[in-house]
């Protein structure tokens, strides 16, 4: 049996666009101040897709999808993890699962976490788990000028 791994990182600053919305792990956060970003700047759901394509050697999110293209100007970024996964399939692929640590002063992501992993499970396929931790107040993510993620994933060979 064939198995690869595979970690993914990303970072956004907060916006101090009022008309933009807080998504994370594709659910929006109302309320909330968003994140910065060409797409919806959906820190969890790039982390994930990094790390699908480092286990798959299929290159990043940048290669995939490059912010000077207009095509992916406000993207859903689950829309951009499902091409992602369609690519990891397409290599023979199949996920085992992936783990995510999401690094916020705020929000909470309690409330969330739920519907970030069942909303990601559905699209990679299999467990997603997403855990919230704080910076303790160090650097620019404890001054809670923005939100980091780090994400794990397994894949299995799918003959
Ligand atoms: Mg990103």
């Amino acid at each position: 049996m064939r198995f690869r791994i595979g970690n993914g990182f990303d970072v956004h600053r907060f916006s101090d666009d009022p008309d933009r919305v807080l998504v994370l792990g594709g659910v929006a956060i109302p309320g909330e101040r968003a994140l910065h970003g060409h797409s919806d700047a959906d820190v969890v759901a790039h982390a994930v897709a990094e790390a699908l394509l480092g286990a798959s050697g299929l290159g990043d999110l940048g290669r995939l999808f490059p912010d000077t293209d207009e095509r992916w100007a406000g993207a859903d970024s689950l829309d951009l993890l499902a091409e992602v996964m369609r690519r990891v399939h397409d290599d023979g692929w199949e996920v085992a699962n992936v783990d995510c640590s999401v690094i916020a002063e705020r929000p909470k992501l309690a409330p969330h976490r739920e519907a970030m992993e069942v909303g990601l499970g559905r699209v990679v396929g299999a467990p997603v788990t997403v855990k919230g931790r704080r910076a303790e107040g160090i650097g620019g993510l404890g001054r809670a000028e923005g939100i980091a993620c780090f994400a794990s994933a397994l894949l299995t060979a799918a003959d």
